[in-house]
């Protein structure tokens, strides 16, 4: 039996390969081509529904690129491309996606004379809002489109040196027809990009329809840490055995793979090799406007051609999604992590009790001024323990003398107790914000 899809949308998931442009619906598609009097070529379906249809079936990635390429010209303003990633972000709020790393391709804007500060501008309020108003965290991955010569790639690079040293771009990807453009035409391009900026996380398509030599190259000659779809590293064991050693996250597209008949069904997909070799890899939508299914809808797919994966194994899949983001969560982190929810709730009981504490003083402080006014010879309802009993006043009084003390230095260490937690979590706060920045919140 698979796994509830109930289960798989609540369960935390990270989006690792996703082409902002790829998001783009036939009913966005249409009014923006409007809205900015773009003539779409006249055998271009003319309808929604006729787009929809042609959807439905790619013969192979060039064919969808062609379509793909077609859609991104309606895109021009500042405007559309926030409207983009807004209209995304949105959908997969109720998927239960907690961050997402995207990919764009500027190079597809700028060549209509869009500039890439236009797109980037755009994109990137779209993610501050997400974060913002749906709690979706993201960061921007820029991408070469491999199709173009090298040396234009460069000129984008160059060109994007102020984003990338200030971390707007927090990832450089390459992407675009795998086969006849090898990842070493790249290598100067990852290397400038780099230097610009040691922070800078590097990925890249390989081995989709490409060879798992493409992978070991992207890994060997780009220094990727993270290699996009990945699927024919199973064609080679040496190099899962490296990428589960090296924990290098494949980032799965299984509907993708299917529409662009890269396999023929989701089952093919080589995902229970990768789980058996302790290669870590996350499911991913790709393009999913074009190929029939936002996250959810892949990792719906997934449990339905690997129906004996329980909840642990989608559990396991989640976490190595986390770990293989770009915001690098190690052990160390999480174990500070989990020491300051600890604390938290070690702070709670502690303020509890010390208010439990003062309000028995309180108590304490009313019976002493009251026994003033009573007579020594008189009895005077006192409470021991759960109990009211009645006493005489003196030895109320010396009782009270000693409930005094003891209660004072209860209250002293539990008020040590509480400075000594705050300490605790101050450091953890300082430690974790200084790693994750923005992308955490401790606070309540
Ligand atoms: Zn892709």
């Amino acid at each position: 039996m698979p796994v509830s899809v109930e289960f798989l949308k609540e369960l935390p998931k990270c989006e690792h390969h996703l082409h902002l442009e790829g998001t783009l619906e036939p009913d966005l598609l249409f009014p923006l081509a409007e809205r900015n009097g773009v003539a779409l070529p006249e055998n271009f379906p003319k309808t929604t529904a006729e787009l929809e249809e042609k959807y439905k079936s790619f013969a192979d990635l060039q064919d969808f690129l062609n379509y793909y390429y077609i859609g991104t010209n309606v895109l021009l303003q500042e405007q559309d491309f926030f409207d983009l990633a807004w209209a995304y972000f949105s959908r997969v709020a109720s998927q239960g996606l907690c961050h997402a790393e995207v990919f764009y391709d500027p190079q597809s804007h700028t060549e209509r004379g869009v500039a890439l500060e236009t797109v980037t501008a755009g994109f990137k309020r779209a993610c501050e809002r997400a974060e913002r108003e749906l709690g979706i965290t993201s960061k921007l991955i820029m991408c070469l489109l491999r199709h173009e010569a090298p040396a234009k790639c460069m000129d984008l690079v160059r060109a994007a040196q102020p984003l990338i040293q200030d971390g707007t771009i927090a990832a450089l990807g390459l992407d675009s027809a795998e086969k006849p453009f090898p990842p070493a035409l790249f290598k100067d391009c990852y290397a400038a990009a780099k230097a610009m900026n040691p922070d800078l996380q590097l990925t890249a398509h390989a081995g989709e329809e490409g060879p798992a030599q493409f992978v070991t190259d992207a890994l060997d000659l780009l220094h990727a840490t993270r290699i996009d779809h990945g699927i024919n590293s199973s064609q080679d064991p040496a190099l899962l055995e490296r990428l589960a050693r090296d924990r290098t996250l494949l980032t799965c597209c299984p509907l993708s793979n299917v529409k662009l008949q890269v396999v023929q069904d989701v089952r093919e997909l080589p995902l229970q090799r990768f789980l058996d070799a302790g290669v870590p890899f996350s499911i991913n939508s790709d393009d999913p406007a074009y190929f029939g299914g936002y996250i959810l809808e892949n990792y719906v797919a997934v449990s339905k051609a690997f129906p004996t994966w329980d909840v642990a194994v989608f559990a396991k899949i989640a976490a190595n999604a986390i770990e293989g983001s770009c915001v690098q969560v190690t052990l160390e982190d999480q174990k500070r992590i989990n020491e300051f929810s600890k604390l938290v709730l070690r702070k709670d009981t502690a303020a509890s009790e010390l208010a439990r504490q003062r309000r028995e003083k309180e108590y304490l402080d009313d019976v002493s001024l009251e026994i003033e006014l009573v007579d020594e010879d008189e009895k005077v309802q006192y409470r021991i323990g759960e109990l009211f009993v009645f006493l005489p006043q003196a030895e109320v009084v010396a009782q009270l003398e000693k409930d005094m003390e003891a209660l004072d230095e209860r209250i002293a260490g539990l008020e040590d107790k509480e400075a000594a937690i705050d300490e605790r979590i101050g450091e953890l706060k300082g430690e974790l914000y200084a790693k994750f920045g923005d992308n955490i919140n401790l606070e309540r």
